[in-house]
This record gives structure tokens, C-alpha cells and sequence, in this order.
């Protein structure tokens, strides 16, 4: 019998940019609500907050998984590949070396990210 209430306090282990395989949803629910947001919104969300028409390529997640953030879609958002790598690489920082949220939170690139997704 594992140590429940260990594992429920535990974080997210370090991983990669794009979150572990264990965070993702492949679901067909989740894929059809990427695919709806995608036609929805056909923009990177981050270019255009910047005044760039960029096609949007993916979905990137506002709050990252490895950050805490969920699958809903007020976390989701269009974005370019650029937008979504340029993001991924701040993320990373923190999940690089543990992270506290509330240095997350404060983090003044992170905060302009988000910013930048309307949220
Ligand atoms: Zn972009």
C-alpha cells in the first residue's frame, strides 16, 4: 500500500518543456476541444496581443500542467509555435529546479505571458 498522503502532497516530478505524459490528456474529448478553440480562434492569442497575425498551430496551456495548470479550457489557449516555445522556455525554469508557487506567481515574464493570453 503506497504512502497516500506523501504521494497527494507531492509535485509535479522534473520534466521536459511540454509537461510529463502522465499530465497530458489524449482523450478524444480533449483532442475535439483543442480542434474547436483551433477553429475558433485561428490566431496565436500571444502574437496578437502583440499587434502580429501569426497562424495558430497548437494549443498551449495558460498555467502550465508542470505548473499546476488543468486541461480546462479557460487554460487553454491558441498559439503559434514560436509563442508556445518562447513560453515553455520561462516554464522551464521553474520545473527545471523545483519551484515554489508563489514565485511562480510573481514571476514578471510569466505574469506577461499570461497577460498576453487575456486571462
Ligand atoms: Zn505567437
Amino acid at each position: 500500500m503506497p504512502d497516500l498522503p506523501r504521494i497527494l502532497g507531492q509535485r509535479p516530478r522534473k520534466q521536459s518543456i511540454g509537461g510529463s505524459v502522465t499530465l497530458r490528456d489524449h482523450s478524444r474529448s480533449y483532442r475535439r476541444l483543442c480542434a474547436s478553440l483551433l477553429d475558433a480562434e485561428p490566431l496565436c492569442r500571444y502574437c496578437w496581443a502583440e499587434g502580429r497575425i501569426s497562424p495558430a498551430t497548437l494549443i498551449d496551456h495558460i498555467v502550465a500542467l508542470s505548473l499546476g495548470g488543468s486541461n480546462d479550457r479557460s487554460n487553454l489557449a491558441p498559439a503559434c509555435a514560436d509563442c508556445n516555445a518562447a513560453k515553455g522556455r520561462v516554464e522551464q525554469r521553474f520545473v527545471s529546479r523545483g519551484y515554489d508557487v508563489a514565485d511562480v506567481m510573481r514571476d514578471p515574464e510569466l505574469a506577461g505571458w499570461t497577460k498576453k493570453a487575456g486571462t
